[in-house]
């Protein structure tokens, strides 16, 4: 039962007004990290991979085999995700429907905006066939992740209703001033923008660049139909900050069980304090 697509998930927190996190993974010890701790909260949990990060941890099959294979060696209970983050093309999308993922982004947000609709429309048209969930992006979320240095465009709301019309998407990233990576200084998000795209296009909203908000300004995103959370510049910050302290206390350590399988308790930390900021404990 655990393995899901986003759809219910999305629709019960938006309800209940809670957030599913996302969380990016880059290693083993990262995935390792986030279960753990989504289970012992009781949390449902979206584990997301782009494609950059599909392809260095090996390829569709490998993300799927893995997080597969986890849940059942570990007996996890919780309902999870797999989570194509920032599909480029429809055959990255396809790729990984194929493959077992259960959830897929399509952005193609850099695209003029009947292109975007024309190439989400047709993943949409792909994954509901095979009970997969699709995310869309209108505007741009600034920063670096994925897709190469972007500028913050916001979203219009026109367009965010035509998206959401016109291809039958499952949920919507508005960009509305997050950015991926580092913020400079306090973010300016469109907390108007997005209430407003909340209740004209009525499916639940997702925001890339959860790092480095505020927490006042998160419990606003929830407020205002945000149901998904993305999380990854914190956890590689925590994480590679606690190596660093691990190797500097003791040059001579050679057992990964001793360094980065310690380290990632700073993952631990952080998926916790999200799960609880975003009220998704005790959902699963
Ligand atoms: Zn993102």
């Amino acid at each position: 039962m655990p393995k899901v697509n986003m759809v219910e998930l999305l629709k019960k927190a938006k309800e209940e007004k809670y957030a599913v996190p996302l969380i990016n993974i880059d290693t083993l010890e990262w995935l390792h990290a986030v279960m753990d701790t989504a289970q012992r909260l009781q949390s449902p949990i979206i584990i997301g991979t782009a494609p950059f990060q599909v392809e260095r941890l090996g390829g569709v099959h490998t993300v799927v085999g893995m997080i597969d294979g986890l849940v059942k060696d570990k007996g996890y209970t919780i309902p999870y995700v797999i989570h194509l983050d920032h599909g480029s093309s429809f055959e990255w999308c396809k790729k990984a429907i194929d493959a077992g993922f259960t959830s897929v982004m399509i952005d193609a947000s850099s695209l003029p905006l009947e292109e975007n609709i024309a190439v989400t429309k047709e993943v949409v048209y792909y994954a509901h066939a095979h009970n997969i969930s699709v995310e869309a992006e209108i505007g741009h979320v600034g920063g670096d992740e994925a897709n190469g240095s972007k500028e913050v465009l916001y979203a219009d709301l026109n367009e965010c209703v035509r998206m959401v019309k016109e291809t039958g998407v499952d949920c919507l990233t508005p960009a509305l001033g997050s950015v991926h990576g580092d913020y400079k200084g306090e973010p300016k998000l469109g907390f108007d923008e997005m209430q407003a795209i909340s209740e004209a296009t009525n499916v639940p909203l997702v925001l890339h660049g959860g790092s480095g908000i505020p927490d006042y300004q998160i419990r606003m995103c929830i407020e205002r139909g945000t149901a998904k959370i993305n999380v990854a510049t914190e956890n590689r910050r925590a994480f590679h900050n606690r190596l660093r302290d691990i190797l500097a206390k003791d040059a001579l350590l050679i057992d990964p069980l001793k360094t980065t399988w310690v380290a990632k308790e700073a993952i631990e930390e952080i998926v916790e304090s999200k799960i609880l900021l975003f009220g998704s404990n005790n959902k699963a």
